[in-house]
C-alpha cells in the first residue's frame, strides 16, 4: 500500500481537514506526492514569477493557514516527459486527476482542480492550467 513521504506529510499538515481527509485516502490506493500545502509570501510570490502561480500572495488559496490549496501529482511524475508534451504521462496526470475528483465526490468533499477550474468536465475553457492544483470551494 502506498504511503507519504516525510515531506508530503509535512505539506499536507499545513492544509485543511478536508484536503487532508481526501489525500490521506487517495494515497492508500494511488501513490502521489504533496508538492504544496501552505506557501508563505516569499514562496507564492517567486512562484508568481516563474508563472506557475496566477496570483502574489496573499490572494491564493495556499495563503491561507491552514491552507485552502494543495498540489499533489501522482507518483513517480517525470517532468522532462510532462515538459516535452508526452501524452502518456499527461494523460497519466489526467487519469490521476480523475481519481481522485471521483474520491472526492464519493467522500463529500467539495474540491476545484486546475485541471477544471469551472468544474464542468469541459477542459477546452481553460485560461491557465494547473494540474497539480486542488482546493476546497
Ligand atoms: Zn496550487
Amino acid at each position: 500500500m502506498p504511503k507519504f513521504s516525510d515531506r508530503s506529510i509535512d505539506n499536507l499538515s499545513t492544509c485543511n481537514v478536508d484536503l487532508i481527509l481526501l489525500f490521506t485516502e487517495v494515497v492508500q490506493y494511488y501513490d502521489c506526492s504533496v508538492v504544496y500545502g501552505f506557501r508563505d509570501k516569499k514562496t507564492q510570490d517567486r512562484l508568481y514569477d516563474e508563472g506557475k502561480s496566477m496570483v502574489k500572495f496573499p490572494g491564493s488559496k495556499h495563503n491561507h493557514y491552514p491552507s485552502r490549496g494543495v498540489d499533489v501529482q501522482p507518483y513517480p511524475i517525470d517532468i522532462k516527459l510532462l515538459n516535452k508534451h508526452d501524452l502518456k504521462e499527461w494523460g497519466r496526470f489526467y487519469n490521476f486527476i480523475g481519481y481522485v475528483r471521483g474520491f472526492a465526490q464519493k467522500m463529500g468533499i467539495e474540491v476545484r482542480t486546475g485541471s477544471d477550474w469551472d468544474g464542468d468536465f469541459n477542459l477546452k475553457d481553460q485560461n491557465f492550467d494547473d494540474l497539480w492544483h486542488w482546493e476546497t470551494i
